[in-house]
This record gives structure tokens, sequence and C-alpha cells, in this order.
């Protein structure tokens, strides 16, 4: 069984939440378990999770990666997964947890500004994401017992999620399609997504080595975004990944 079949399974078995229906909440450090949750995670960290972390820290790639990160490949996409390395401490820490809170709070994963609320999406023939919302009652979790009132979508703005989601719902689509395939990528695919994902300041000089934004249609604006930028450069990459993997980018073209 994958994680996202896992994920599914355990989303499937928590009580929906309409998105006009409210819920109680709230977390912070009045809240008798403060950072209780902040500790031996299994948090996995998406290519836009990586992105943040490493802008808010001013780090390379492969500092994230030999510090950061700990890193396995799928079994059934044959990409690679990185989760976040906790501490080597009795609580097994997250890296990040202060006694004041979380110290990259502006640029904390998609999964720690979720919770309370867990996200299934799905995809209808127009391409377009459809969402629904579980709430994760877990009983060490006092935050149920504030009163400000919540909908998913309040919640998702209040935590600033919609980069997040839309990023996150983009490379999901490529590991959709991946798994249509019914078998992983070959390891140069593999190696080639490693660098394209994740190691956005690596894969900028792989760019301009080869050259390759030379050898596609495209405009002067972008590229020069995809240059300048890693989120334009992360959805740049995602593209192209499906371009090589599949023989069709979304909006990307080789030169004839
Ligand atoms: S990143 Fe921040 S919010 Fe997430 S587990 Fe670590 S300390 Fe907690
Ligand atoms: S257990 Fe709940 S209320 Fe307590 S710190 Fe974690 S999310 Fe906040």
């Amino acid at each position: 069984m994958n994680n996202t079949d896992t994920t599914q399974q355990f989303l499937d078995s928590l009580p929906e939440i309409e998105p006009d229906t409210s819920f109680a909440f709230g977390c912070h450090p009045e809240v008798p378990c403060f950072n209780a949750c902040c500790s031996d995670l299994h948090l996995m960290l998406t290519p836009f999770d990586v992105l943040r972390l490493r802008r808010f820290l001013k780090e390379s790639s492969n500092d994230f990666i030999k510090n950061r990160a700990d890193v396995h490949l799928a079994p059934d996409t044959g990409l690679p997964l990185f989760r976040l390395r906790m501490c080597d401490d009795s609580r097994k820490s997250c890296p990040f947890v202060r006694k004041e809170g979380c110290s990259i709070y502006p640029d904390r994963p998609g999964a720690c500004r979720t919770y309370p609320l867990g996200r299934a999406t799905r995809t209808d023939k127009e391409g377009n994401v459809l969402e629904r919302f579980f709430l994760v009652r877990e009983a060490h979790c006092r935050g149920f017992e504030q009163t400000t009132q919540w909908t998913p979508a309040q919640w998702l703005k209040d935590q600033g999620l919609e980069a997040y989601n839309t990023n996150n719902d983009r490379f999901m689509l490529l590991l959709a399609r991946i798994k249509e395939t019914g078998h992983p990528v070959d390891p140069r695919h593999s190696n080639m997504a490693a660098l394209a994902l994740y190691q956005l300041d690596n894969f900028a000089q792989f760019l301009s080595d080869t050259k390759l934004l030379e050898r596609l249609e495209m405009d002067d604006t972008r590229k020069e975004a995809i240059a300048q930028d890693e989120e334009a450069r992360l959805e740049f990459a995602i593209e192209w990944l499906e371009l090589i993997m599949f023989g069709d980018g979304k909006t990307l073209r080789p030169k004839s």
C-alpha cells in the first residue's frame, strides 16, 4: 500500500466536514498542550515545502538534504520522497520547535498549516480540483476546547494555504499520471525529478549549463522568471518532467 492510499484510508475513517460548517479550534501559547504535537512526526515535505523552508533558512539544497531530510524512493512512482528529519532527542522533537512555538512559522510546511483539517482532492473531467475536508480530532489536542469558529475555507485562508495547495495539487497531478502508468519511472527520470523538484538552486545551474530553455518555445518574460524565481522554476520543473516522461507538458513545446 502506498502513502497516498494510506492517507486516503485515514481520511475516510474521519468525520467529513462540509465547506460551510464551522468547527471550534485555536492553537496558541495559552493552549495547555502548546507544542505537544511538534515531535515524533512523519512529516512529509512536498517540493513546495522544501522551497519555502530553504528560502526561510537561506540554505542550499545540498545542505538541506544533508542536514534536514530523510529521502527514499516511493515504490509506486520511483520519485524521491522527502521527510523532515526529527532531532535525536528522547522526544524526537521537530528541529524547529522552540518554547515560544514554531521558529519557522511563516514558512512552516503545508501539513502543519492544515491541521486539524484533513484535505482530500480529486480532479474532475475538466481538470478542476475538487476538495473534501475532514476533521482530525485527536484526544491530546486541546485546541478543540477553544471557542473561535472556522469554516474550512476560513481556516485555509488564515493559515496561508492557498499557495501551498495550488503548488501541491499540481505536484499531485504529476504523481497521479505516473501512477496511472502502473509502474515507477526509470532511474534517469527519477534522478531528474530529484534535481528539478527538490534542488531548485542546482536545477537553475543545470538550465544554464544545458541552455535547455533555448530549446523550448517560450517567451523571454517566462525565461527570465524561471531563471530568477524558484516558484516559477518549480512550476516549469513539473511541466518539463511531464514533457520528458509523457511527451507533453501543459504549455511547453520543443522548438521545431
Ligand atoms: S515545522 Fe513548526 S509547526 Fe511544524 S512540526 Fe515543526 S515546529 Fe511544529
Ligand atoms: S496539540 Fe493541538 S492545540 Fe496543542 S499544539 Fe498541537 S495543534 Fe496546537
